[in-house]
């Protein structure tokens, strides 16, 4: 070798074996390095005996869904480019066309986007169900359907549902079936600690790693674990053949939040629930929505099934103010920042009209709705910017 090009391409250099510390390496790739032709031919990536490709796999991408994989209670983990990326992941995993998806009328917004286009458009039906009553979601399976998606709590309503009932419901309708109807939670709240999706019978969990295992708005990536091996192949396989995959510095940025997820989920619990409550006792306030909030929909159930809560609550106004003084509402508001997402380090909030999204549900409130979530600023702090808001708006109203 005489070309410097070559020389610094090709060094002989090997740093030695060995290096520990906390961080696990950030390993970067699409070409990865076979030893001989017999190990490009035989090298399987789906069994993380080794590697093939970037986009099957590098020690950092297996260190976080190992990761993942535990905090949830799963065996198996795929990691996703973001949330919603999961979300459709699992619905291109396990529907054919002739197959029919139920979907909780309280669900994720982009779920059901993805389904009344995309998933139409590739013949295949979808339909909505009450979360809240396991009756009707029994009554909407037909023998076409194939996979129900349950959210707990629903993403800007918080109605808790009741998830062993709901399953139960699948298992009953699975009986002497041969294609099963899978079940998928939509788990980004309970971010695996709120409570164990698997210990509650559901197939799948899908989570937005975005939310509580980041922790710093400022990375987008979504995860699909399963306990069952042949699931997980076939989301595997789903995956590989669609070419998602996560790059290693985002998956960094992941890793680099677990350590403190179970100190940020208790934190941003406690000041949540001490906010919520305190909204309760506000005048002009209708309503409180917090699962933990006696009165709240599912309260029994999120009290039977889990051990903690989210950073996200939902307040219902009095009809008496206009959405025009709602939207100002959230205007006025100082540390609580307009934006989408959660779980990172700023509180945020943004206004809803309910009944636009709903469709097989009936939203018994009239007067407007906002979803706040709590970030780690100090509480007392975060009240005081609430109370200067609502001041404002009652002194208007
Ligand atoms: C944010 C969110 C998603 C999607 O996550 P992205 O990474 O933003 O695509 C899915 N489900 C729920 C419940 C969410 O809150």
């Amino acid at each position: 070798m005489t070309d410097l090009s070559t020389q610094l391409i090709h060094h002989a250099y090997r740093a030695p074996d060995g290096f520990d510390a906390v961080a696990p390496g950030v390993h970067k790739a699409s070409t990865v390095f076979f030893p001989n032709v017999k190990a490009l031919r035989t090298q399987d990536w789906k069994d993380k005996s080794g590697y093939t490709y970037g986009l099957h796999g590098t020690p950092t991408t297996f260190i976080l869904e190992e990761r993942i994989a535990t905090i949830e209670g799963g065996r198996y983990c795929v990691l996703a480019p973001s949330g919603l990326s999961a979300v459709s992941l699992v619905d291109m995993a396990f529907l054919r066309q002739g197959d029919e998806l139920l979907i909780p009328d309280n669900a994720y917004g982009p779920n059901k986007a993805f389904a009344s286009v995309e998933l139409k458009a590739w013949g295949i039906e979808h339909r909505y169900y009450d979360p809240m009553d396991p009756a009707d979601l029994a009554a909407k399976i037909t023998p076409a359907t194939r996979l129900v998606w349950i959210e707990a709590p629903g993403s800007i309503t918080l109605e808790f549902p009741d998830i062993p009932a709901l399953v139960a419901v699948i298992r009953r309708a699975n009986e002497g079936r041969s294609r099963p109807i899978i079940s998928a939670l939509d788990n980004t709240w309970g971010a695996g600690l709120a409570f164990g999706a698997f210990e509650l019978g559901v197939d799948v969990s899908m989570q937005a790693l975005t939310k509580y295992p980041s922790g710093g708005a400022d990375v987008l990536m979504g995860s699909v674990v399963t306990a069952d091996e042949d699931l997980h192949r076939q989301v595997l396989l789903t995956h590989m053949r669609l070419g998602l995959g996560v790059g290693a510095n985002d998956a960094e940025l992941v890793l680099r939040g677990l350590p403190t997820l179970t100190l940020r989920y208790q934190a941003q619990d406690a000041a949540t629930r001490e906010l919520a409550t305190w909204m309760q006792t506000q005048p002009g306030v209708a309503q409180v929505l917090h699962p933990a909030l006696a009165g709240s929909p599912g309260h029994e159930a999120w009290r039977r099934d889990a051990r903690a809560a989210a950073c996200l609550f939902s307040v219902v106004f009095e009809e008496r103010f206009s959405q025009a003084q709602v939207d100002a509402f959230c205007d006025r508001l100082q540390l609580f920042r307009l934006g989408w997402s959660w779980a990172g380090p700023i509180s945020l909030c943004a206004p809803y009209d309910v009944p636009a999204i709903r469709s097989a549900t009936r939203w018994p409130h009239k007067g407007g709705l906002v979803r706040f979530a709590v970030g780690l600023e100090g509480e007392e702090d975060l009240k005081a910017d609430l109370a200067q808001a609502l001041s404002t708006m009652r002194s208007d109203g």
